[in-house]
């Protein structure tokens, strides 16, 4: 590791001068990122190509004179003709720091690639390398943040005198804390309360009571890194305690952070696990201790993951809570086939159900709606798959109705296998190991299922 030849300072700029020698998009660039702060932005150049009036205060059109320097805190140069090189000399002979834009040698300073929420500002710079390779760290640092950060950090400072009047040392740090990243707080800032809010909770701390804990019941997709929302990512950042299900693969929980507590309280073959009455007992006595809880499923929280029960027990505790959708596993198998599971003209609907478990009504019912096109996803349903095609077969659906079915959807290592309805009933194909979503309708036929293996039917019986 080198060492750097640059220092990323937070330079003063309110009501001072930053001067730009040019009239064209390069300048109108700079002109765009230094608009965001309050420093008077003077545009000069005997050619104004482009319109400046958002960006700058002062736009004159003529010759650059040494005196534009006067009082200015940075130059940036972007005209490479003579008002380029007279104002190049004047920076060097003023002392103002220079930038001539692309032309990394001549720089004085480089402006980073940033995001701005003021009072926030995150840079990131490359000393003039790669402002490309700049420009996706910035994105993907933008990724991990929430949206009214800049709101939040108003509201931090704001409430200092207060807080130090109150709160000392570790206690501030704890109400800081919570402050940043509670979601009610995030709420009342969106409802322009956050003010109240935010004393509401110092009250609390300063009251010596503990923080108060709170549970995420966040989706956490159909098991590959990316596909996670950017929220389920920064609350699990911010989790104390995970508690997650044997679905949810351990590179999901490891985005958690390093010091997070992590409980596996899935269902795993030969190991105890728990209930479902000791899952809901445990996420309110976590987050009674005052901590922040994510229970992470697979997939959506809200599809097949008994969040009813937990939200249900949640509530009866008084404990706040948040749920953030995730990928279910059926459209990750919907799209890993490219199946259209609604299409004009062939399917006017998508049903989730579980095949597990499902009584005769329930089937007859399925079986209705497969015969008149719409789509059925079957969650749960591997074990019982030959016996459930034969009861909607016999409940009226067509042997024929094509079917598909994903195992491992949205992960690398998935597999796919297509056929019918009849074929699916023959039993005879095993179908691999993992977790699987049984489509059946007809859309499957205008999916891409080239890559799947062939369901055998009853006559091509295999040895
Ligand atoms: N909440 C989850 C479903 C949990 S129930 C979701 O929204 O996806 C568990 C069932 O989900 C499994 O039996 C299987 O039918 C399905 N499932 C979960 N992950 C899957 C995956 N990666 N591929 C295929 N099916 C999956």
């Amino acid at each position: 590791m080198g060492a750097l030849n640059t220092l990323p300072v937070s330079l003063k700029v309110q009501g001072k001068r930053i001067v730009i020698v040019g009239g064209g998009d390069e300048a109108l660039n700079k002109a765009r990122l230094v608009s965001k702060t309050t420093a008077i932005v003077v545009i000069i150049s005997r050619h104004i190509e482009v319109d400046f009036s958002p960006f700058a205060h002062e736009v004159h059109e003529r010759p650059f004179a040494a005196a534009d320097l006067e009082g200015a805190v940075l130059v940036y140069v972007g005209d490479e003709g003579p008002d380029g090189v007279a104002a190049i000399a004047a920076a060097h002979e003023r002392g103002v720091l220079l930038n001539v834009v692309d032309v990394p040698d001549q720089c004085e300073f480089y402006t980073p690639s940033l995001i701005v929420q003021p009072p926030i500002s995150i840079a990131v710079a490359s000393e003039g390398n790669a402002p490309v390779l700049a420009r996706l760290i910035r994105a993907r640092i933008e990724a991990l943040l929430p949206p009214n950060l800049g709101a939040l950090a108003q509201l931090a400072g704001r409430m200092r005198d207060r807080v130090e009047a109150l709160l000392e040392g570790a206690a501030a740090r704890r109400y800081y804390e919570e402050i940043v990243t509670s979601p009610a707080v995030e709420a009342a800032l969106i409802a322009g309360t956050g003010e109240a809010e935010a004393e509401a909770v110092l009250a609390r701390h300063a009251g010596a009571g503990k923080a108060a804990g709170v549970v995420w019941l966040i989706g956490a997709g159909p098991g590959a890194e990316d596909l996670l929302t950017l929220r389920a990512q920064r609350l699990l950042q911010e989790a104390d305690v995970i508690v997650h299900d044997q679905l949810v693969p351990s590179a999901v929980v490891d985005m958690g952070r390093r010091d997070a507590e992590r409980i596996l309280v899935g269902k795993q073959k030969g190991h105890h696990s728990f209930t479902q009455g000791e899952i809901n007992g445990l996420i309110v006595r976590l987050a009674q201790e005052g901590k922040r809880v994510a229970r992470l499923k697979s997939g959506d929280p809200m599809i097949f993951g008994r969040a009813g029960e937990e939200l249900e027990a949640l509530d009866r505790a008084g404990i706040a809570h948040q749920i953030v959708p995730g990928v279910t596993a059926a459209l990750a198998a919907a799209a890993d086939t490219a199946t259209p599971v609604t299409l004009r003209q062939i399917s006017s609907g998508f049903v989730i159900a579980t095949a597990h478990g499902a009584n005769s009504e329930e089937l007859k019912h399925w079986a209705s709606l497969a015969a008149s096109g719409l789509t059925l996803a079957l969650y749960m349903g591997k074990s019982v798959a030959a016996p459930t095609a034969a009861r909607l077969i016999a409940e009226g659906a067509g042997a024929d109705i094509p079917v598909g079915v994903v195992v491992r959807a949205g992960r690398a290592d998935r597999l796919f296998y297509r056929g019918t309805l009849g074929s699916l009933a023959a039993g005879i194909t095993e179908l691999d190991d993992g977790p699987a979503i049984i489509f059946v309708g007809e859309a499957i036929a205008h999916g891409d299922w080239d890559q799947a293996i062939k369901l055998a039917k009853a006559e091509v019986k295999v040895a």
